[in-house]
C-alpha cells in the first residue's frame, strides 16, 4: 500500500440539515484521510453522521442538507468547489457509491443489461458491443455465475445478494479509484454478507481500489478495514489502525462500542456498556457531545470540545480524559 499522498482528504466538514424543528448539526468538523489502496472504515451508531459524510463527499445531500464548512480534497482538488457538471463526471467514473438497498439504486423496469450499459456508456466513449463486454467483465469480477443470463434479468428476478453484487458490478464497471460502500450488506443474511464482503475484498485487491466502508458492525471493520474512524454524534472521536483500536480502544465511546464484541482474552480491561441514547443534534450537548453518556466526564468536558490529538503514531483521539492521562 502506498502511504504517501492521500487520495481523499476530508477536512473539518460541517454539514447541516434544515428541518421544521430546527437545524440538525449532523457533522461537526469531520476530518480524515484515505490513502490509495486502503480500506478505511467509518463506524458508529445510526444517526452518527456516517451516511451524511458519504453524501457530503459525493455532493448528493438531500435538498435540506448543506455543507456549511470544510473541504473535500480528492486527488488534490476540492470537490466542494466543483460545479454540478464536473461533479457528475467524477461521480460514477472516479468515485462510485453503493448503498444499503440495491432496490433504491436498481431500476425495476429495466434489465440489468440496459442499466449497466447505461452507466458504462455515460462515462466512457465506447461502442455498445464493447460496453457489453465490459459489463460481462464487471459481473465476472464479483463472481456472478452465468453473466449472460443475469444481463437479461430484471432486478426482481434476482435474489437480494445477487442484486447487491450487480450493484457492486455497476459501481465498478467504470473503473473508479474510490468506492464508497454504505452498509453494503446490512440487509443480507450472514452467509451472503460474508460472500459479498469477500468479493469486495478481492475486487479491491485486483483493482487497487480505495474503499470507504461505512458500517455499524465492528466485526466487519475487523474483517475488512486497514484503518477506522469511530464516529459519535457528528464527530470522529478516534482514528487508527484497526488492530490497534480493537486491542486497546482509547476513547471512552470506542470502549463502549467494543464492549459489545465477544472478547476471548480476560486480561483485557473490562469494558463498560454505553448507557443512554444518542443526542438530539438540533441542540447537541455542549463541549464534548459524548459527555452526558460518558463515565469519565469531567467539568471541562461540558465546557470545551476536545481537540484531536495524536496519542501514538497514526492514532488520533479527541478526549479530555485521554489527553490528561486520566484514561489510558
Ligand atoms: Fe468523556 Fe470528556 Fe472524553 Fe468526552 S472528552 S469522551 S466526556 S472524558
Amino acid at each position: 500500500m502506498s502511504m504517501d499522498m492521500p487520495l481523499l482528504i476530508v477536512e473539518n466538514l460541517k454539514t447541516h440539515f434544515y428541518t421544521y424543528d430546527g437545524i440538525v448539526q449532523a457533522l461537526d468538523g469531520v476530518t480524515f484521510e484515505l490513502y490509495k489502496g486502503e480500506t478505511f472504515g467509518l463506524i458508529g451508531e445510526t444517526g452518527c453522521g456516517k451516511t451524511a459524510t458519504a453524501l457530503s463527499i459525493m455532493r448528493l445531500l438531500p435538498e435540506n442538507g448543506t455543507i456549511a464548512e470544510g473541504r473535500v480534497l480528492f486527488k488534490g482538488e476540492n470537490l466542494l468547489e466543483k460545479d454540478e457538471e464536473e461533479m457528475r463526471k467524477i461521480r460514477g467514473k472516479e468515485i462510485s457509491m453503493i448503498f444499503q438497498e440495491p432496490s433504491a439504486y436498481l431500476n425495476p423496469v429495466f434489465t440489468v443489461r440496459e442499466q449497466i450499459i447505461d452507466v458504462i456508456m455515460a462515462h466512457q466513449n465506447l461502442e455498445r458491443e464493447e460496453a457489453e463486454e465490459k459489463a460481462i467483465e464487471a459481473l465476472k469480477l464479483v463472481a456472478l455465475p452465468d453473466p449472460e443470463r443475469i444481463l437479461g434479468s430484471y432486478p426482481h428476478e434476482l435474489s437480494g445478494g445477487m442484486q447487491q453484487r450487480v450493484m457492486i458490478a455497476m459501481a465498478l464497471s467504470t473503473n473508479p479509484d474510490l468506492l464508497i460502500a454504505d452498509e453494503p450488506t446490512s440487509y443480507l443474511d450472514v452467509t451472503v454478507q460474508a460472500q459479498i464482503l469477500e468479493h469486495l475484498k478481492n475486487v479491491k485487491r485486483k483493482r487497487n481500489l480505495s474503499l470507504l466502508l461505512i458500517t455499524h458492525n465492528m466485526g466487519i471493520v475487523a474483517e475488512m478495514c486497514d484503518r477506522v474512524g469511530v464516529m459519535y454524534a457528528g464527530n470522529i472521536v478516534e482514528i487508527g489502525n484497526v488492530r490497534q483500536i480493537i486491542k486497546k480502544p482509547c476513547h471512552p465511546y470506542t470502549m463502549g462500542l467494543l464492549a459489545a464484541l465477544p472478547r476471548p482474552e480476560t486480561r483485557r480491561k473490562k469494558l463498560y456498556s454505553i448507557k443512554g441514547s444518542i443526542p438530539d443534534l438540533i441542540n447537541p450537548p455542549s463541549g464534548c457531545r459524548f459527555h452526558p453518556r460518558c463515565p469519565y466526564a469531567m467539568e471541562i468536558c461540558r465546557r470545551r470540545k476536545p481537540q484531536t490529538v495524536e496519542v501514538e503514531p497514526g492514532r488520533y483521539v479527541a478526549c479530555h480524559a485521554v489527553e490528561r492521562g486520566v484514561v489510558t
